[in-house]
């Protein structure tokens, strides 16, 4: 079934340069990017878009790593889309991510985890327009 989902670089995987290595393993996972952009999350944006872990004790935390500098946002569109870009991700520690995926070759720690997806139709329908006018978006 073809499927959208959102994918973030955070600004771990910015920084360290690894935009493109990050978007030619979900494009060689068959997924095609049908939008993107470069922002730099105010607190209150990146809070915003992780309301659903507001009471997680890492929030904090995770709203200042991820308004620490700039992000890359995709809609990235294929079958399964949400199910594949998580598998093509890793798991959020990169320490119990499988061999080969972006989390265990490229991230530092479960927190700066180098990428986003994701993880359910219902957060892909909250998460696509908090970046992404229907307009924007190439399908
Ligand atoms: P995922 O990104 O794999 O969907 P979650 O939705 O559970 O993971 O968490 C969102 C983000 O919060 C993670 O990607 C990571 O950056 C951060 N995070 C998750 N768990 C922790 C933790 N135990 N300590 C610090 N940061 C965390
Ligand atoms: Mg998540």
């Amino acid at each position: 079934m073809k499927e959208r989902t959102l994918s973030i670089v955070k600004p771990d995987g910015v920084e360290k340069g690894v935009i493109g290595d990050v978007l030619a393993r979900f494009e060689g996972a068959g997924m095609r990017v049908a939008a993107i952009k470069m922002v730099h999350l105010s607190a209150e944006q990146a809070g915003g878009f992780y309301l659903v872990h507001k009471d997680r004790p890492f929030y904090g935390e995770l709203v200042e790593y991820m308004s620490s500098g700039p992000v890359v946002v995709v809609v990235l569109v294929g079958d399964n889309a949400i199910s594949a870009v998580r598998e093509v991700m890793g798991a959020t520690d990169p320490g119990k991510a499988a061999p080969g995926t972006i989390r265990a070759d490229l991230a530092d720690s479960i927190e700066r985890n180098i990428v986003h997806g994701s993880d359910s139709p219902e957060s892909a329908a909250y998460e696509i327009p908090y970046f992404f006018r229907e307009i924007e978006i190439q399908e």
